[in-house]
């Protein structure tokens, strides 16, 4: 095997293993089930994709026209002479993933920022309950400092962790997306 075809062969894998998370993203595992009949027949229609899987026609077309919405997939139509029907032939276009994965993932971490940036500006008050709201200092305020759930004191709250978290995932993110090394 020359190095060319395992660079190849890996590129393969990598987009493959993108395309099935992009998959789960829009249709979980029956998006997945599609995608790799799809990708298997090369060309079918929804009914043919639907027969393979055994995943109901109507959620074999709701997976395809997201994939047509993602420009992750095309279809050619063609119409019976005899009937007048018209058939959709789909096949998988994959050529704009990386892009897409790409811009997915500057969303991602676009909102991270501003979560991050939004617990480091503010100090939250808690009543120490779990699931019990968290409040911002002006809240607080509001609230006389007793929580409006159970009227207990509120606490200052410490997000070090929740802080720690969204920056590991910042960084893994830029690091991901080339942006830092
Ligand atoms: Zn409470």
């Amino acid at each position: 095997m020359k190095s060319n075809d395992l660079e190849g062969l890996f590129m393969a894998r990598k987009r493959n293993k993108e395309l099935m998370k992009f998959a789960e993203e829009i249709g979980g595992e029956e998006a997945i089930e599609v995608i790799k009949a799809l990708e298997k027949k090369g060309e079918a229609t929804d009914e043919e994709l639907a027969e393979v899987t055994g995943i109901r026609v109507n959620t074999v077309r709701k997976i395809l026209y997201s994939l047509y919405d993602n420009q992750l997939a095309e279809f050619r139509r063609t119409r019976d002479k005899d009937t007048g029907w018209y058939y959709y032939y789909w096949r998988l276009e994959t050529k704009r993933l990386p892009e897409i994965i790409k811009a997915k993932k500057m969303q991602e971490l676009k909102k991270l920022k501003e979560v991050l940036d939004e617990e480091t500006r503010e100090i939250y008050y808690h009543c120490g309950t779990p699931g019990h709201p968290r409040l911002t200092f002006d809240e607080a305020m509001e609230y006389e400092f007793r929580c409006p759930l159970c009227g207990e004191m509120l606490m200052q709250y410490d997000n070090t962790e929740i802080v720690k978290e969204l920056q590991e995932r910042i960084k893994k993110l830029e690091k991901e997306l080339g942006l830092k090394a």
